[in-house]
């Protein structure tokens, strides 16, 4: 536990900087987290343009040898990282230290690898030409993420971003930003040439903007919502930036009959509500056969009413907090939408007792589940981001692949059956960018990961992030 708050700076050309934040009425400093603004972000502008030249003429292995390291010491510091992290999000502390953190340790570390690994391309046009493509840096990136995995996503943006030559401007949620705070440390640690990475606190609107409308900046990499996706859209089209938009998702987990049911209700009651729903991947909306519906339903609330609702820095804890007020207030809204719409809250649906004295005014909702709601009502359409799963039943193969896609979104799904060739049959006509035969949240960092309708544009991962970060140029060269 911290007894004294921490001053969360900005890192820009190697330094941390603490850009002043006035309150107008006082004309004095009052916020202990950097409020940044236009003028921060074109210091970092400035910053990473002159660490470019060198950065990106540096040897592959050079370059690797800085992101492992960074690898090395984020994992070193695991037990500082965890608690930190649980701290920001209110994720419980166990999940920061399996998931998050190891995540963005294995992020620094594949992409390390990868670039050492890389193929280049070359054709032959007959007895004429020989082509080969060069892949460039291509120059100052803007990373912009979400709240819910900070640093595991933050990380998953920088790592291919600088390893393949670039510079970076990265923007953490004002929301959770403490891990990236200790990245920079660990940056500055690692001996990252000033510039090469920086990392500017603020709002959305104050800095995100600022990145997204900065000239300078090419390439821009958004993960968050789709509202403001389209805003970041809006603001790059014009610039003709290179744009990635890891976007919202409401996800489809379907158990067809001849499912391994314990197997497919221990990963559902996972995939709903991990990170108290909070996952752009969690299942929020789980479809299940009619024949074995009831019994579903029924050991799906059993097994959801035993986790551990808890402070989020105890051990045992295995639901925490909501991230914020507002967010918790969103929560509350779509339960009782969904009771307008006819659905019946069939457990939790409202706030538990607080957990204890610490968190007696933390925002904590209950696993909720809801039962009894038409397909395509607002509840089952709108992103919720939170504890909350519809469970619908459905009656054949066609049916459910109709349900899955009757939605905006398209980023994930689940499908839980024993039957090889249904898996294949149904993967392949469900609209979304992962398909998980009989698991959830597998990664395999070398796939592309994205969304397909409005979860996003672009993939990240492997291959895709090293060529979204690169530029590729053609040389022919005539026979
Ligand atoms: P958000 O869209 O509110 O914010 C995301 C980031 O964008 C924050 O850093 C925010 O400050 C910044 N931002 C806000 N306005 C901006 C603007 N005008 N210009 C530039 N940047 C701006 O999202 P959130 O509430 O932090 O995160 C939750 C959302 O993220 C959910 O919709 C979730 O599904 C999505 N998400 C998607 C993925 C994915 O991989 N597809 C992963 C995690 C979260």
């Amino acid at each position: 536990m911290q007894t004294e708050l921490t001053r969360i700076k900005n890192f820009i050309g190697g330094e941390f900087v603490e850009p002043d934040n006035i309150e107008p009425a006082t004309g004095k400093p009052y916020s202990q987290v950097a409020d940044s603004d236009a003028r921060d972000v074109d210091r970092a502008v400035a910053a990473a343009e002159n660490a470019f030249t060198e950065w990106s003429k540096k040897p592959a292995a050079e370059r690797s040898r800085f992101l492992l390291c960074i690898a090395d010491l984020i994992e070193r510091d695991l037990e500082k990282f965890a608690p930190a992290e649980s701290i920001d999000t209110g994720k419980p502390i166990s999940l920061a230290r399996s998931l998050d953190i190891p995540r963005a340790v294995a992020n620094f570390r594949f992409f390390a690898t990868a670039i050492l690994h890389t193929e280049s391309e070359a054709h032959i046009t007959d007895n004429v030409a020989f082509n080969y493509t060069l892949r460039q840096p291509r120059g100052i990136a803007g990373l912009i993420s979400p709240w819910n995995l900070p640093l595991y996503l933050l990380s998953w943006k920088i790592a291919p971003a600088i390893a393949v030559g670039n510079t970076a401007i990265a923007k953490p949620s004002e929301l959770t930003p403490m891990t990236a705070y200790m990245l920079c440390e660990i940056v500055s640690e690692a001996g990252l040439p000033n510039g090469v990475l920086n990392v500017v606190h603020g709002t959305g609107p104050n800095v995100g903007a600022a990145i997204t409308a900065h000239p300078k900046i090419n390439t821009i990499s958004f993960t968050g919502g789709t509202v403001t996706g389209k805003k970041v859209a809006e603001a790059c089209a014009p610039l003709f930036k290179k744009v990635s938009l890891e976007l919202g998702g409401k996800n489809p987990n379907i158990i067809f009959a001849d499912a391994d049911l314990d197997a497919a209700i221990a990963g559902s009651v996972r995939s709903s509500f991990a990170n108290q729903g909070q996952v752009c991947l969690c299942g929020s909306r789980v479809f299940v056969e009619r024949s074995v519906y009831k019994d579903f339903v029924d050991r799906f609330i059993e097994r959801t009413a035993q986790l551990c609702l808890g402070d989020p820095l105890e051990e045992k804890t295995e639901q925490g907090a909501i991230v914020n007020k507002t967010q918790l207030d969103k929560i509350k809204f779509y339960v009782d939408l969904a009771q307008k719409e006819g659905g019946k809250i069939t457990l939790g649906g409202s706030a538990p007792h607080a957990p204890n004295e610490r968190c007696r005014d933390g925002y904590f909702f209950q696993p909720t589940v809801i039962t009894g709601l038409p397909v395509s009502c607002r509840t089952n359409r709108e992103e919720i981001f939170g504890p909350v799963v519809t469970i619908t039943p459905f009656d054949n193969e066609e049916e459910v692949i109709v349900y899955a896609n009757d939605c905006d979104y398209g980023l994930a799904s689940s499908v839980w059956t024993q039957n090889l060739s249904r898996a294949h049959r149904v993967a392949e006509q469900i609209n979304t960018g992962t398909v998980w035969v009989n698991c959830w949240l597998l990664r395999d960092l070398r796939v592309p990961f994205g969304g397909m309708k409005q979860s996003g544009v672009g993939r990240e991962g492997g291959e895709e992030a090293l060529r979204f970060f690169t530029e590729p140029k053609n040389v022919c060269i005539a026979k």
